[in-house]
């Protein structure tokens, strides 16, 4: 879907899990890829594969949660592939310990959370906006979460900061209209990622609770990263070009159901 012949496309956290899925997924479709992320083995792997397979792909080691980390990402997507036409913000955490309340979240795990999930966002944003002005045109993906409409209890900096991705959205659309930049998000459901199998794992029975998570959503199964991947490549193509400030839920029709969907109606 799409062709994406000399564009370069950057994926933060694009070494595993969804990231993985939309690297991948660019790079198949023609892109240049600056897969951007902290593990560095995953990084390394991907990237190596993806070369052995005969698509352009690079990777470099970033905390996009830190300016200088995230300029430094752009500046070097920029020097490899002459700018920057796409760039999906992905990364994001739910860090194991995080589910609390208000009361019982410390200040620094709530800065560590809006930090990669929101704040690091609009720090990628920044640096890659000039160099899509400068070619014409780009497409901003903000991966937030079906968690940014609705939440679920326990999670105040995982929500807060997905639906300020959803806000950071909609306001960075109509900022960049004008100049053909467009700014959209995708709500994912459950996808089968390492983030989930932690998640499971902890819980004690892997397998047994990712397939009980796919029950919850009305296709019947949990997503794979390619779900997302094929949303953002369609998002990213010119096919989506009346489309800014709007997202898209990923979710196997999870976000559709009311509370009461499992009523039988009389
Ligand atoms: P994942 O499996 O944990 O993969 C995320 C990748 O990002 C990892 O390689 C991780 O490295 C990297 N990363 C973490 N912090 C980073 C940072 N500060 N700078 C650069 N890279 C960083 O996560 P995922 O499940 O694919 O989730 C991807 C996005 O989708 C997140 O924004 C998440 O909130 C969102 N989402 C996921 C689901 C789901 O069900 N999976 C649902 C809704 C929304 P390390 O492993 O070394 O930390």
């Amino acid at each position: 879907m799409g062709n994406f012949n000399g564009r370069s496309v950057v994926v933060t956290g694009g070494a595993q899990g969804i990231g993985r899925g939309l690297s991948e997924g660019f790079a198949r479709a023609g892109a240049s890829v600056t897969i951007v992320d902290i593990d560095k083995a995953s990084a390394n792997q991907l990237t190596e594969t993806l070369r052995d397979d005969g698509f352009t792909a690079q990777w470099v080691f970033a905390d996009v949660s830190r300016a200088a980390d995230a300029e430094r990402a752009i500046t070097s997507a920029i020097a490899a592939y002459g700018g920057v036409d796409v760039l999906v913000n992905n990364a994001g955490i739910q860090p194991m310990g995080s589910y609390v309340n208000v009361e019982a979240e410390t200040e620094e795990g709530w800065d560590r959370i809006i930090g990669v999930n929101l704040k690091a966002h609009f720090l990628m944003s920044k640096y890659a906006i000039p160099s899509m002005r400068e070619r014409g045109g780009g497409v901003v993906i903000n991966i937030a979460s079906v968690q940014g409409l609705q939440s679920q209890p326990l999670v105040p900096a995982y929500a807060a900061s997905k639906g300020g991705v959803l806000s950071l959205t909609r306001n960075m659309a109509l900022d960049y209209a004008s100049e053909n930049i467009r700014v959209v998000a995708i709500n994912p459901g459950t996808i089968d990622t390492p983030m989930v199998r932690t998640q499971a794992l902890a819980a004690g029975n892997e397998d047994e609770l990712v397939e009980q998570w796919g029950g919850l959503h009305p296709i019947g199964r949990v997503g794979q990263p390619s779900d997302i991947a094929n949303a953002a490549l369609f998002l990213a193509s010119d096919q989506a070009s009346f489309i800014t400030g709007e997202h898209l839920c990923v979710d196997g029709g999870f976000m559709a159901q009311g509370a009461w969907a499992s009523e039988t109606a009389d």
